[in-house]
């Protein structure tokens, strides 16, 4: 496949825009080549400057569950525009798409709608220690919960992409209050607990991480952070910004059957438009201006236009619950399919899944947490896996270091051609 086009473009971007790119992962930066620029996609399918179709497996990295240009989502943000596209004021389809989030999520009894997931889990945070009066919390290696200082610790694929797991700007005074562990080591948590008794306000966790590739929880950790956070006043927070309305309906609270204290949501939650929300009982979310003193508020917040899309989105994941069943199946088939390739071939890889979910390693060992995903990324299998399937036309994310995501617009046909793909690719390994 030709790229000229996209060559050119991203020469002229990168004149007037940092690295040429507006989220730095984009650029194809940890595979080497050209960044792609889209024109426009339809269902499973993205089309280029340069006249290429390709078949998608990042989905806006999650948001495009059923699809790109998904004609309910689309005719719901059309309608919307014509009568005005941002007020300050309060509308009623906010109430709308609060109380069907509340009726779909186990747990919650109010949310506070923002404009991404990175605000999404700044604000949880503030709330979190708004609430305990504590200034501490814990967060996993590997696992990203958005750009906001406190976070940028180990922050999981674009910052581990570029090797910068510790962003310049954010000052050590910031850092102090952020504790690091190890994924799926409950052992690890429970000690920091014990040496930081009282001060600890929150656990914030991705509860399958997707930015280190997918991790899921080994069995029993995610109940074990609970019972922790119970017995010591802490506030559990579930990252749900990928696994929200991806996993089920009730995201992963529903799915592991573990209840979380605080819940973020982004990407699915605006079908396709920049929103971010963050919810809780009562108790928690009344902390929150104007009702109380935990200062939060957004301009475009609650944007008439974004919670059009997020309405259409979640009553089509409220009403056909089969949509689950169908992207797992495919995650399911996928995986099956390209497992067996790379097991004929004798490649060493594991795969890692969780619904709709999955990602490929190139590693003999299991990938359970940041640093057995890193040792997995080190060699070079990867980006030739990469371009290899890009070049027959299969868009995967471009970096080891991110999970895949299937949309319900992918045929089994289209799957089948994934997986001859894959073997042509290995053939030539
Ligand atoms: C994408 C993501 C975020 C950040 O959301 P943005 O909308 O990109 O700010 C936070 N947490 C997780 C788990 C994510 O995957």
């Amino acid at each position: 496949m030709l790229y000229q086009r996209s060559s050119a473009l991203f020469e002229e971007a990168q004149k007037v825009i940092p690295g040429g790119v507006n989220s730095p992962v984009r650029a194809f930066k940890a595979v080497g080549g050209t960044p792609i620029f889209v024109t426009h996609a339809k269902g499973a399918y993205l089309y280029d400057v340069d006249g290429n179709k390709l078949l998608d497996y990042i989905n806006s990295w999650g948001p495009m569950i059923l699809g790109h240009a998904y004609p309910k989502v689309l005719a719901a943000v059309i309608s919307k525009a014509e009568k005005g596209t941002s007020f300050g004021m309060p509308t009623e389809i906010e109430t709308e798409i609060a109380a069907l989030a509340v009726s779909m999520v186990p747990g919650i009894e109010k949310i506070r709608f923002v404009n991404s997931g990175t605000e999404a889990c700044m604000s949880a945070i503030r709330l979190a220690r708004g609430f305990t009066g504590r200034d501490k919390f814990i967060k996993f290696a590997g696992c990203y919960h958005g750009h906001s200082d406190s976070f940028l610790i180990q922050a999981g694929s674009g910052a581990v992409t570029f090797g910068a797991p510790n962003s310049p700007g954010v000052t050590k005074g910031t850092a102090k209050d952020t504790l690091l562990a190890r994924y799926n080591d409950l052992d690890q948590v429970r000690e920091m607990i014990s040496q930081n008794e009282g001060e600890i306000a929150a656990i914030i966790i991705e509860p399958v991480a997707g930015n280190m590739g997918c991790i899921p929880p080994s069995s029993g950790f995610l109940e074990g952070l609970r019972t922790l956070c119970d017995e010591y006043g802490i506030l559990l927070i579930f990252d749900e910004v990928m696994t929200g309305f991806r996993l089920a309906k009730g995201g992963a609270q529903e799915y592991y059957g573990v209840p979380a204290d605080i819940v973020t949501f982004g990407k699915i939650i605006g079908g396709g438009l920049p929103v971010g929300a963050f919810a809780a009982r009562k108790e928690i979310m009344n902390y929150l201006a104007p009702e109380g003193p935990v200062y939060q508020a957004g301009t475009l917040s609650g944007n008439p236009l974004a919670m059009a899309a997020g309405l259409a989105m979640l009553s089509e994941l409220d009403q056909q619950p089969s949509i689950y069943h169908s992207i797992n199946h495919k995650t399911e088939y996928l995986h099956n399919g390209l497992e067996s390739v790379f097991l004929k071939k004798g490649i060493p890889v594991h795969i890692n899944r969780v619904g709709s979910m999955i990602s490929v390693h190139f590693t003999e060992k299991n990938v359970i947490d940041f640093e057995t995903a890193a040792m997995a990324a080190q060699g070079a299998s990867f980006n030739r896996f990469f371009h290899g399937m890009l070049n027959n036309g299969i868009y995967l994310p471009p970096s080891a270091y991110e999970s895949w995501f299937i949309c319900d617009a992918l045929t089994i046909t289209d799957i089948d051609r994934t997986i001859d793909s894959c073997e042509q690719v290995v053939k030539r390994w």
